[in-house]
């Protein structure tokens, strides 16, 4: 039997738990007026860095030789406090670790529309996985030699637009390869 002088009602347990989200998104709010102040000391500054990768790998697929340069119209209001959002989820290298595995991905819809933002953001938890790889991830000697001998078949890059350079194609290659194995698992 449980002491009535000790126990709590329902309503009791409510207030208490109030109390707890209160307690814990102040605890959030503190975490990321911190991280705020530490990066402006260390003048990090994640957000923008995100930014400018994407806007270099959109400018090596669609703009390469523009002069001018172009650059990716980003919408400066929004873009950017989305990227401020993830970051409170991703740390700076997941994110830019996506955003490449992104670009790598030459899906016709992509490309059509030039590898818009929004479609990065929606898209976002696909190039988490680990299978896609990216630049620093380890390519097999066999997938590189089947993806240098796709290219010999095409006499170069068949990609549209073409990749920056031989060795981004040979990725693109292989993320194509590793993203259709994956589907066939899922189905
Ligand atoms: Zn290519």
């Amino acid at each position: 039997m449980s002491d009535p002088a000790h126990s709590i009602d329902d309503r009791q347990v409510k207030a208490l738990d109030a109390k707890v989200d209160a307690a814990i998104q102040l605890v959030a709010r503190l975490h990321d007026a911190l991280l705020d102040v530490k990066r402006a000391i260390s003048h990090e500054n994640p957000v923008r860095d995100v930014l400018a990768l994407y806007d270099e790998l959109w400018i090596n697929l669609y703009a390469r030789n523009a002069k001018p340069v172009v650059h990716y119209e980003f919408n400066r209001v929004v873009d950017p406090a989305h990227v401020k959002r993830l970051l409170k989820v991703f740390d700076t290298n997941t994110l830019k670790q996506r955003v490449t595995r992104y670009f790598l991905d030459r899906d016709l819809f992509l490309v059509k529309n030039g590898h818009p933002f929004n479609l990065f953001l929606s898209r976002l938890n696909t190039y988490g996985v680990v299978n896609v790889p990216s630049p620093s991830q380890a390519v097999t000697t066999a997938e590189r030699e089947r993806a240098l001998q796709m290219r010999k078949a095409w006499g170069g890059c068949g990609h549209k637009p073409r990749c920056a350079s031989s060795g981004a194609c040979v990725l693109a290659i292989i993320t194509k390869w590793r993203a259709q194995e994956q589907q066939v698992e899922v189905i």
